[in-house]
């Protein structure tokens, strides 16, 4: 993602109520923050937070954290958690290789991966954010029988990520190769990238997995 400077973001995120940039602060208290025991579902990288901000409005039963590495783009959500009228939805400033300091077992019910930036060089693998290493970070904090659901419209990435799942052991709950044209594609939300690759004519992967453990 090419990213632009946006002015002042830093210091609007840090006296924002609804973005928590020392998230570590809430492990095992995220409840608090919602003062309701509803449950969560988080999105790492979310970018511009359309796609978690739709889900937020249809699901006010569900509370939702979207995580996002850098202000200049978190502003960007922020901009739109306005037009919200619920109150199940913040935003955390942070890098996802802490994302264990920030929740606690059990802690999270549902994890979307939307478009997640490929690391195409072999030597950065495990900064993708279906890599393996990931992966055995998500299940440290993922509540028992919560999913992981992946979209992609980026084929290499894809395979991938299903290897890494199979190595992990994972179980694959959907696999499909042409979201937007499989029975699947009722109700899906569409997130900003998914928007600009389909509209190309990219068709988009997603998968969905657990752990049985
Ligand atoms: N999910 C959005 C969508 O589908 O439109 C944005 C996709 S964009 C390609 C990937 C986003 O993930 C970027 O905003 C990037 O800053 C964020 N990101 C990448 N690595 C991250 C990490 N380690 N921790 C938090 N956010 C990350």
């Amino acid at each position: 993602m090419r990213l632009r400077n946006v002015k002042g973001s830093r210091e609007r995120i840090e006296g924002d109520d609804y973005v928590f940039t020392e998230p570590n602060e809430m492990k095992g208290r995220w409840h608090e923050v919602f003062e309701n025991d509803h449950p969560l579902q988080i999105e790492v990288g979310m970018g511009k937070g359309k796609f978690i901000h739709e889900l937020a409005a249809l699901h006010p039963e569900i509370n939702f954290l979207g995580i996002e590495k850098y202000s200049s783009v978190l502003v960007r959500a922020l901009d739109k958690r306005p037009e919200l009228a619920t109150d199940n939805l913040y935003f955390i400033r942070m890098d996802a290789e802490e994302i264990c300091d920030v929740f606690a077992e059990g802690e999270v019910d549902r994890i979307y991966l939307n478009f997640s930036d490929p690391w195409p060089k072999d030597r950065h693998a495990k900064r993708r954010l279906t890599s393996r290493e990931f992966l055995a970070r998500y299940d440290k904090f993922l509540k028992k029988g919560g999913v992981i659901e992946f979209k992609t419209d980026n084929r290499d990435l894809f395979d991938f990520s299903l290897e890494e799942a199979k190595e992990a052991g994972w179980t694959l709950d959907l696999v499909t190769y042409d979201l937007h044209h499989s029975t699947f594609a009722e109700g899906n939300i569409m997130t900003e990238y998914e928007e600009r690759f389909s509209s190309k004519g990219n068709p988009i992967c997603k998968l969905v997995m657990h752990r049985d453990q």
